[in-house]
């Protein structure tokens, strides 16, 4: 057993899943807010970090802090270890083949800018196509949108049925001799659909086209492995996996990074500079320009172990449980409508209550100490799709309980579910 009280045996199932001790290695999950306990359900916009997570940024401002210039001083060689270690134990946890694959960045967002830049600006030409699907966040749209209004290429979006889920023949009907790169999200975030994201890989690949997975919704939730996926990038972001906010992780296969022009110019990312011409460094460093964002990658690296005690797969499966038990909880209060009903779903439930707007549910939640979030979740096309401007959405994370969701489910029949 796990010091977690989790049984790490395969065969042990969710019922050894101990989230109450998991609670325990979570200090902000004791606040109290408007004098009741905290019950945080907005992991979708961001996860709560464990104590080792933080306790790593002390100790790495408290003993290891310095540029990462490793021959320079004994602290420039831990800052510069703790780093380049932290870039290890993500190709772990993304199964990628090589620490050159491993890009670090701001967030989700500025990965899929860097892409959209960077290989887009050399790739993308005047009648080109862009796939994407209907599932996306604005992160995953708006830079797409941005790179065809600069070069002349087409935005397509793959529609959803009536769960939210990609139709995949009409994804493939979008490809043409002109696809040049098909990007999308692997979980998303207003719905919780999980897509057929290998398939999709694979169909973009038979028509010759790259694909990007967006992964900022998957990575807390279950086991990654970009090989298995076969996707050429995979962004995600620290702060929705228990790490810092502001960094992020761009995978990038290294046969497409090796030929990708850099996309910022500075320090770090040269191998040589005159006035005449500039040598760039092989990736990942080609990418990161200037210095970086170098103690929340240690802090993301801290939350990577964290995880891998526990188990991506554990996780899953106790959340899995938790989104049924919830979605029956929610579907028991008269008038809720849930929208997003696919088979295969993540992290996610997103709510409408008749007669009742999202943003009144989301402050009498609060009230009782309840965070999700209520709104249109950077997620406006698919929350249209479904005719609606905004939902109300918990979303879960591995310390959830049952008793966080019977909490909800009982505030909101309190309040809503009698006025019917
Ligand atoms: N993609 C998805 C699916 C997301 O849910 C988010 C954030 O909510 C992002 C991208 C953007 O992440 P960030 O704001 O951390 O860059």
């Amino acid at each position: 057993t796990h010091p977690l009280g989790v049984d790490l045996a395969p065969s042990s199932g969710v019922r050894a899943f101990d989230a109450a001790a998991i609670r325990r290695d979570f200090p902000i999950l004791s606040e109290h807010v408007h004098g009741k306990r905290l019950i945080w359900l907005d992991n979708a916009a961001t996860t709560q970090k464990p104590r080792a997570v933080i306790e790593r940024l002390d100790r790495y401002y408290e003993h290891e802090n310095s540029n990462i210039h490793r021959a320079a001083h004994a602290l420039a060689a831990r800052s510069t270890d703790a780093y380049e270690a932290a870039r290890e134990k993500v190709r772990r946890f993304l199964g990628a083949g090589s620490v050159e694959e491993i890009v670090f960045v701001r967030g989700a967002t500025e990965a899929i800018n860097l892409v959209a830049q960077a290989w887009g600006g050399r790739n993308i030409r005047a009648g080109d196509e862009i796939v994407v699907s209907w599932l996306e966040h604005h992160a995953n749209i708006v830079p797409w949108q941005q790179l065809c209004a600069r070069t002349g290429a087409k935005l397509k979006v793959a529609p959803v049925d009536d769960h939210g889920q990609v139709i995949l023949e009409e994804y493939e009907r979008l490809f043409t001799d002109r696809t040049r790169i098909a990007s999308f999200t692997q979980v998303s975030n207003a719905l919780g659909t999980v897509t057929p994201a290998a398939e999709m890989v694979a169909i973009a690949h038979r028509h010759g086209a790259l694909a990007l997975v967006d992964g900022a919704q998957a990575v807390s939730h279950m086991p990654v492995d970009v090989q298995v996926l076969g996707c050429d990038f995979y962004v995600f972001s620290g702060h929705k996996v228990f790490g810092p906010t502001g960094i992020g992780v761009l995978y990038g296969r290294k046969d497409v990074l090796d030929v990708m022009p850099p996309w910022q110019g500075g320090g770090n990312m040269i191998a040589d500079v005159t006035f005449e011409k500039t040598v760039y460094q092989p990736a990942p460093s080609r990418f990161e320009a200037g210095t970086g964002n170098i103690a929340d990658a240690v802090g993301l690296g801290a939350a990577i172990d964290y995880l891998d005690g526990i188990g991506m797969a554990n996780i899953a499966a106790w959340e899995h449980e938790l989104l049924g038990y919830a979605s029956a909880g929610l579907l028991s209060i008269p008038g809720l409508r849930l929208i997003g009903t696919a088979a295969e779903k993540a992290g996610v439930l997103s709510f409408v209550i008749d007669g009742c707007p999202p943003i009144e549910i989301g402050k009498a939640l609060d009230r009782e100490g309840i965070a999700v979030r209520a709104g249109h979740h950077c997620a406006q096309p698919i929350l249209r799709r479904f005719g609606v401007e905004a939902t109300v959405r918990p979303s879960l994370a591995l310390y959830n309980t049952r008793e966080d969701i019977d909490a909800l489910v009982d505030v909101l029949r309190r309040n809503h579910g009698a006025r019917r």
